[in-house]
């Protein structure tokens, strides 16, 4: 049984620096995730991709600004509970949620922050008989890492950005990429189109379009993939992996049924003060949820973060006040009593 001041459902980016922004407050915090590990999106989907727009970070890899957020929370000596779902929930008669997993463990808070992103990451898969059993086995629906393609044969199907980046990506990686794709036009950004012709024209990418992979051979792994072409009939294609980039459907999952206001798979919440849901001490935050003029963007879900800690302060502590106070002033102390001491810089009159 877990007990804690926030819950945090979702430990994607914006869920573990909640954990920065209440521990500043003296709050604790637990996450729980889905996933085997923290990170979200960055960690699952994009980890070894460069992100240009963290304030402060020209560039920085998905994967390490999570790693950065990882060091950046331990003061505060976050729980989780990895590889569950977030399943139930209960007011309790003492204003306690009661949250239970898929796997039956028990989290109680007095507050509690959506922050599940696109809720369960379930990857639309094609239509394949043989798909299934080839999993692990040749066929990913999630590059990790891409070294595991090096010098390999890829097949990539899709035709939106994540097939032509990857595509474009592993080209320098890869022995050999071949982009299979139904139609002729593609969904993605026109500059990643030109550049999968023009690697396409410089022999780099095997480019089949009006094609579909319909079936997969192999002993135990992928060894070949059929393609089925509008025009030329059946191509058999030698490969060691399958790549089907469809994207992630996005499936809120339980959090559906929580009588949470729902808008468009998204959760409605309060963005005039504190990212409240309709439900009084459950906030909405980061990619989850939804309002006038949203953007889904990890330094949009910092800012509602930062803000929300402050109204569940008030929940959690009623009547006492919080001042809000500069990092810079204050220093950074954490639950393990260690203080990153706030340094005294010199005043400069003018
Ligand atoms: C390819 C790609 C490139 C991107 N590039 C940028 C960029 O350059 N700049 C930028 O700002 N943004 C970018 N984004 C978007 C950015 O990744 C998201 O805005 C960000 O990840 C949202 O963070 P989050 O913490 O709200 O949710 P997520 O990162 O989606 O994390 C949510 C977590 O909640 C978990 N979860 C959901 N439901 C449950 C449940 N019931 N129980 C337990 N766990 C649950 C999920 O498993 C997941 O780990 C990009 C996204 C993609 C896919």
């Amino acid at each position: 049984m877990i007990k804690t001041d926030i819950l945090i459902i979702g430990a994607g980016p914006v869920g573990m620096f909640t954990v920065f922004e209440a521990g500043l407050l003296k709050l604790r915090c637990h996450l729980i995730d889905a996933l085997a590990q923290p990170g979200g999106q960055c960690s699952e989907i994009y980890p070894k991709k460069p992100i240009y727009d963290i304030p402060a970070y020209p560039e920085v890899l998905a994967g390490d600004l999570i790693d950065n957020l990882a060091e950046q929370i331990k003061p505060f000596e976050p729980g989780y509970t990895l590889g569950e779902r977030a399943q139930t929930i209960e007011k309790l008669e003492d204003g306690t949620f009661k949250v239970v997993t898929n796997k039956g463990t028990e989290h109680y808070a007095p507050t509690v922050f959506i922050a599940g992103g696109l809720g369960s990451f379930e990857p639309r898969k094609p239509p394949i008989k043989e798909l299934v059993d080839f999993e692990d086995k040749g066929v990913e629906y999630i590059i990790r890492d891409p070294e595991l393609y090096r010098d390999k044969r890829v097949v990539i199907s899709g035709g939106g950005d994540s097939a032509l980046d990857w595509a474009i990506f592993l080209s320098d990686v890869a022995s050999e990429v071949s982009l299979v794709h139904r139609r002729n036009d593609f969904r993605g950004a026109l500059d990643s189109v030109e550049k999968v012709v023009e690697l396409s024209k410089s022999g780099k990418i095997n480019l089949i379009t009006e094609a579909e992979v319909k079936g997969i051979n192999g002993e135990g792994k992928v060894e070949s993939v059929l393609i089925k072409h509008k025009h030329d009939g059946d191509i058999v294609k030698e490969c060691d992996h399958f790549i089907p980039l469809f994207g992630l459907s996005p499936k809120l999952g339980p959090i559906a049924d929580w009588g949470l206001e729902i808008e468009k798979n998204a959760i409605v919440v309060n963005n005039a003060l504190d990212y409240s849901t309709n439900i009084p001490g459950i906030f909405a935050i980061g990619d989850v949820n939804t309002y006038p003029g949203k953007l889904k963007l990890i330094l949009c879900g910092f800012h509602e973060a930062t803000i929300a800690v402050q109204y569940a302060y008030n929940i959690i502590n009623p009547g006492k006040r919080y001042v809000m106070k500069y990092t810079t002033v204050n220093g950074v102390e954490g639950f393990d009593g260690e203080k990153k001491e706030a340094k005294k810089a010199a005043v400069i009159k003018i």
